[in-house]
């Protein structure tokens, strides 16, 4: 009777232990047939917003916008850029990359390559498709990096669909990638969005009808009033719409930028009713951007992050007026003038300085080279003689940046911000409030471009899929934002990423 029962035991415990392991291997096939991953990425990017943008109009945003995005997603408070210059084509090119202009090479709007002018995007090789202008001879060969964007469709054997939006092309092109299906921006020229032959031969006939229904008069600046908001959101609809992304059984990605915000924070400053104008057509495009997504893909099925290029600095003539100093540098007029002083040290050799941009100044090795100087005595003339301007912190050199002495954290974004052969040869810091704009005392509108907290401090709020609601002070930056997603969406980080996933916010 003893062995009978041990043998039922053996045999119940034998059935017990095969009917856990099916249980397990039914279970593993049931996690493992499709990695979890939402609908749709859409990145929403505010040109020049600053962090304080998200307080100091709160008590007059509608309850479906930007409030929602707080009171629902998760807030990351210290949001820093960890790089200088800070403007706009760097900005859009870091948090889709994860990294920096001297990984990504995107090193400003305009720069040089080896001694050659060119722009961010500009591309001789493609053409205009919508348009007959040059407004489409765009692509992102310049940046030597991939985005979030480019590893989504590496991770679905190009399955996924990204397309970017925004009415400057560079807001639009680098942040949809290399692999992107499509990027539209606005052609002012024509009044109406365009692309290049970098990613088609002909306007999807849906972007002709959009078209058809949304344009302006050719040469009016839609950019630079409230109705560039709206018709940034017109289009990322009208994508949702027509190239069904979230709605196709594969994880597709949506990059819009806003561009208008930034065009009218130049022209008038930070405050004052226009300002305040765009930021509340901003909150409600949103807020009917979220109800359209809510509706299309389903709440909870998106993966959303809301974040900004570059902060802008306050006027200084406002200022002023409460006895906080700052004023105009006026940078472009430096090189004349530097120009001139090292032609009196060194006649007939021509132009030393090649130009500036954002406060770098380039040497002109052509000239140095033909003249038979010695191009690091140059650099050391040139900058002895920017030393001499009290409104620069410090002028310094930039393969040196690393011993400047500077506080380590500038010393760290000056290096993260330098890309050999692109970002000139010398850096000048200004002193806080001092922007690179004109110098009158009629001044009114601002600009960005350096370290400090007005340029630098950033929104970045994610909502939506697997994003708990909450918000964290610890300082994070610009360059997480990529390694984040790509860790929610479980895809590999972009090619030259340097940032830190952002733990805090999963649910
Ligand atoms: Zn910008």
């Amino acid at each position: 009777m003893q062995s009978c029962g041990l043998n039922i035991y053996n045999i119940m415990r034998r059935l017990l232990i095969i009917i856990a392991m099916l249980c397990v291997y039914a279970g593993s096939i049931q996690a493992g047939t499709k990695v979890d991953r939402p609908k749709l990425v859409v990145g929403l990017m505010v040109d020049q917003m600053r962090w304080d943008y998200l307080y100091y109009y709160y008590s007059d945003y509608e309850e479906g916008g930007l409030k929602r995005l707080l009171a629902e997603g998760f807030s990351c408070e210290n949001t820093m850029i960890p790089y200088i210059p800070t403007i706009t084509a760097i900005g859009h090119t870091s948090v889709y990359t994860g990294s920096t202009p001297a990984l990504h090479g995107i090193c400003g709007n305009d720069f040089f390559i080896d001694g050659k002018a060119v722009y961010c995007c500009g591309d001789s090789t493609v053409r205009s498709v919508g348009s007959n202008s040059k407004k489409g001879q765009m692509s992102p060969r310049n940046m030597i990096a991939t985005t979030i964007g480019d590893e989504l469709k590496i991770a679905t054997n190009w399955k996924s669909k990204v397309i970017g939006v925004a009415l400057k092309d560079r807001a639009a092109i680098l942040p949809a990638g290399h692999s992107a299906d499509a990027a539209y921006w606005w052609d002012t020229t024509v009044g109406h969005y365009i692309t290049s032959t970098y990613y088609m031969d002909k306007l999807p006939k849906w972007v002709e009808e959009f078209n058809k229904e949304n344009h302006t008069a050719p040469n009016f600046d839609i950019r630079d009033t409230d109705q560039g908001v709206t018709m940034t959101f017109k289009m990322a609809e009208a994508v949702l719409d027509n190239e069904h992304l979230g709605q196709r059984g594969e994880t597709d990605m949506l990059a819009v930028s806003v561009s208008s915000t930034d065009i009218i924070g130049h022209r008038v400053g930070t405050r004052g009713p226009e300002n305040k104008s765009v930021y509340l057509q901003l909150d409600r495009d949103i807020a009917k951007f979220l109800k359209k997504l809510d509706d299309q893909v389903g709440k909870g099925n998106y993966l959303l992050f809301l974040t900004a290029d570059h902060g802008a600095a306050h006027n200084y003539n406002y200022l002023n007026e409460h006895k906080i100093p700052g004023g105009g540098l006026e940078s472009w007029k430096h090189v004349k003038t530097l120009n001139q002083h090292l032609s009196e040290k060194h006649p007939g050799a021509g132009d030393l300085i090649l130009g500036s941009h954002s406060l770098r100044y380039y040497l002109n090795y052509e000239n140095i080279e033909k003249a038979g100087l010695d191009p690091q005595k140059v650099k050391q003339e040139a900058i002895a003689w920017l030393k001499k301007d009290r409104r620069f912190l410090q002028v310094i050199d930039f393969e040196q940046a690393a011993t400047a002495p500077l506080p380590k954290t500038i010393r760290e974004r000056i290096c993260n911000g330098y890309h050999y052969g692109r970002s000139g040869d010398i850096y000048a810091i200004a002193r806080s409030q001092y922007t690179d704009t004109e110098d009158s005392p009629t001044y009114k509108g601002t600009t960005h471009g350096n370290w400090n907290p007005y340029d630098s401090h950033i929104p970045a709020v994610f909502f939506g899929w697997h994003v708990k609601h909450g918000s964290t002070s610890r300082p994070t930056y610009m360059i997480d934002i990529a390694p984040t997603v790509c860790e929610l969406l479980h895809t590999e980080m972009p090619s030259s990423c340097i940032g830190n996933a952002i733990e805090d916010i999963v649910e």
